[in-house]
């Protein structure tokens, strides 16, 4: 029986795997990542230090499709009404990874009962439906440990923090390029990585060509034309700010397999 961290590519996910490998036999763990293909360089540069620092492989797993790959097979582009590429890349694999009797650790905060209880409900169905039992922990919640342990045990490491964070992003998933995200966090990845962005608009001007369809990421027009709001200064105030709330993806969508 194995203790699977689902390690997300942010510090969170990987204060539990330093938490489980000082909780439990390190040949029980295994640390275990979704790779969708579209993560930034810093965050595979991450894990790596990471795997040094805790001399314990990490376990990639992925098909080798990306969100791109998908948006072509499902013919559609997923957004934050349909994330299919959180639930095929990651929810699905990693429900399908684990066995019998396993535990899985997650790197939700006390901030976020209701996705520790979501969680909790996603796995019980899989359980039945597959007949395999799991133990689902939540050290960050039953440890209280806040954002500022967090950041002083990474600190404690000499590990870099990821990219991701350094640029005023909240979580590190998919270069900052997130379907799910919001246009504040779009108008800030213009900004930070505008490369990612641009990648981004890319793909979906070529699967709107393809479909032949006026379909976006977002709910009411193509990143093509919030980025010339953005060079336009078209943009409200309500753009004055950057703060939003985000969503990490760690596949935790409300679909099972
Ligand atoms: S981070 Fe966003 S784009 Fe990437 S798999 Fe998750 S929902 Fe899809």
């Amino acid at each position: 029986m194995s203790i699977i961290v689902a390690l997300s590519g942010g510090k969170a996910s990987a204060y539990c795997g330093d938490y489980a490998l000082k909780s439990f036999p390190k040949e029980d763990i295994i640390l275990y990542f979704n790779d969708t293909k579209w993560e930034h360089p810093d965050l595979y540069r991450f894990l790596k230090d990471l795997q040094v620092y805790w001399d314990k492989e990490i376990t990639y797993d992925s098909d080798g499709r990306s969100p791109e790959d998908l948006f072509y097979d499902h013919h559609a582009l997923a957004n934050n009404r349909m994330p299919f590429c959180s639930r095929d890349l990651k929810a699905v694999r990693l429900q399908n990874f684990y066995k019998d009797g396993d535990t899985i650790i997650f790197g939700i905060g006390s901030d976020e009962p209701q996705r520790a209880n979501r969680i909790l409900n996603v796995y019980e169905e899989v359980s039945k439906k597959e007949k395999k039992q799991v133990k689902i922990q939540f050290p960050l919640i039953t440890q209280n440990i806040n954002s500022e342990a967090i950041d002083n045990w990474l600190s404690s490491t000499g590990i870099e923090e990821p990219l991701l964070y350094r640029l005023g992003f909240k979580h590190n998933n998919c270069s900052g390029g997130c379907v799910r995200a919001g246009k504040k966090h779009w108008k800030l990845l213009y900004e930070k990585l505008p490369e990612v962005y641009l990648e981004r608009e890319r793909v979906e001007r070529e699967v709107r060509e393809y479909l032949g369809k006026d379909v976006h990421f977002f709910k009411d027009e193509t990143l093509e034309d919030f980025r010339h709001r953005i060079q336009n200064n078209e943009l409200s105030s309500y753009y004055d700010n950057d703060s939003y709330k985000d969503v990490e993806c760690i596949g935790v969508c409300s679909t099972t397999n």
